[in-house]
């Protein structure tokens, strides 16, 4: 019943990586194209692939179009590489009959998010004994995973820090408290 020390998560130096992009080289004009995962940059904003995009998006391009197109890691991607993270959410002591639920709720939840911002990302789900162990690209991403667990699953606590700058990385801690 011992739990999982920290040092099992993974960790490593978390760059401040927002959602502009700056840092990646791409605050300029022109186009970007991620090369990881088919985003596009253009007016300082990560968007889905080229064939998702809506009208406005599509005229914007339109007038982007003579300018040259670069090929780049999105922030995402590249924390992805990199083995970083923003956020990190340690779900503790899940009851066995809840992990399929636990894990299914993550993934959704994080699929949603990266439908509304593809710099929205789940990077990895791991389960260690009793708890799982998530990381996330974004640490708004995680702390609103751990409230909305908080709300969804019974008899839960949802702890919430940050990191001190310059990673600013969310620690999210959500404990299953038992019944005993
Ligand atoms: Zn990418």
């Amino acid at each position: 019943m011992a739990s999982q020390p920290r040092s099992k998560y993974p960790k490593s130096n978390i760059p401040k990586l927002r959602k502009g992009a700056e840092k990646s080289g791409s605050g300029q004009s022109g186009l970007v194209l991620c090369n990881g995962c088919q985003a596009v940059y253009f007016k300082k904003h990560w968007h889905h692939d080229l064939l998702k995009l809506n009208l406005s998006e599509s005229a914007s391009l339109e007038k982007n179009s003579d300018k040259k197109v670069k090929f780049a890691l999105c922030p995402a991607c590249q924390m992805i590489k990199n083995r970083q993270f923003e956020g990190e959410v340690i779900i503790k002591n899940v009851p066995e009959k809840l992990k399929e639920e636990v894990m299914r709720f993550v993934r959704g939840f994080c699929l949603r998010a990266y439908q509304r911002d593809p710099m929205d990302r789940l990077i990895d789900i791991k389960v260690f004994g009793k708890d799982i162990a998530v990381t996330v690209t974004e640490n708004e991403l995680a702390s609103k995973l751990g409230r909305k667990m908080k709300n969804l699953f019974n008899n839960t606590k949802v702890k919430i820090s940050f990191d001190h700058k310059p990673s600013n990385a969310a620690r999210v801690v959500v404990e299953f408290l038992s019944n005993k």
